[in-house]
């Protein structure tokens, strides 16, 4: 048996006795659907630099020509045409045998309840493109109805409400998360069995700190990444290879 099929054995060994999995999606989870991530080999931070500046609040509350871009890169989105893949499935087929505790994501595409998760059981700790909200008043509505009005010619629309600036419901650089929405995560992840780590660098705080709190709390930690992440040292099994082979591997008939 190789190294790689002795982790994965040991890891199915956990998930199969564990009452509570917590899994931490980031963008690699969604790169099989053909979402790109940010910081892989080929994600869009990686090709080209300048396009951070739209994840940015500041930049994005201050220059009409960053929001006339972002709306124009949301109505090109891939999320519009992406379908869940076979590792979003296998979270799927872990919920169905009761062993999900939470589904912790840092994805913003809706991609596990699209899949079938209970949409109760993701925790969005960076919001949602699916949605709009407005950073005067709050206002929130489906994103397709805005870029419905783009379309039609509004290169930066604004909210009908008040006629504050609009934007993705999303937590984008520089802009403080939701701290219930946060609390929840960190109280999930503390209360696993086994934090199974997916598709995720594990730069980002305080999301990635589900990891040492899980580790701390007693939790089995495996870490599934095609490349190193920054918290490889705590994972009890490190699967290091394509999500879309291991997870469904991981997860099949436990
Ligand atoms: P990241 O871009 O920092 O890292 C993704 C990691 O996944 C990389 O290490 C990459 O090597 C790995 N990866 C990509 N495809 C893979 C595959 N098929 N198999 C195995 N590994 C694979 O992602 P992050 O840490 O989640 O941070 C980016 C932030 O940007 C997130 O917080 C999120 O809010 C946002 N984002 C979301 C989406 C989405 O919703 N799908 C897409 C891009 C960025």
């Amino acid at each position: 048996m190789s190294a790689f099929d002795d982790a994965i054995a040991h890891a199915r060994t956990w998930i199969g006795g564990a009452r509570r999995v917590v899994a931490l999606t980031g963008a690699g989870i969604s790169t099989d659907s053909g979402i790109p991530d940010f910081r892989g080999p080929q994600g869009v931070w990686t090709r080209n630099p300048k396009a951070e500046k739209l994840s940015d609040i500041r930049y994005y509350m201050s220059d009409p020509e960053v929001r006339r871009l972002a709306w124009q890169s949301r109505l090109e989105h891939s999320t519009w045409s992406a379908r869940p893949n076979p590792g979003h499935g296998a979270l799927v087929e872990l919920e169905r045998r009761g062993r999900l505790h939470a589904l912790i994501t840092q994805n913003i595409d809706e991609l596990h309840q699209l899949a079938g998760n209970s949409p109760e059981r993701v925790i969005e700790v960076h919001g949602t493109v699916r949605q709009v909200m407005c950073m005067e008043c709050g206002w929130r509505g489906p994103m397709r109805e805005t870029l419905d009005r783009v379309r039609a010619g509004e290169d930066d629309p604004a909210c009908r409400s008040c006629g504050g600036i609009l934007k993705s419901a999303t937590v984008s650089f520089g802009q403080a998360l939701v701290p219930e929405v946060i609390d929840r995560a960190m109280r999930a992840a503390s209360e696993a069995d086994v934090l199974l780590a997916v598709g995720t660098t594990l730069q980002v705080y305080p999301v990635a700190g589900a990891v040492p709190a899980a580790k701390a709390a007693g939790a089995h930690v495996v870490i599934v990444n095609a490349e190193p992440t920054a918290l490889d040292e705590l994972a009890d099994a490190l699967l290091r290879g394509p999500i879309g082979a291991i997870l469904p591997r991981l997860c099949a008939d436990l």
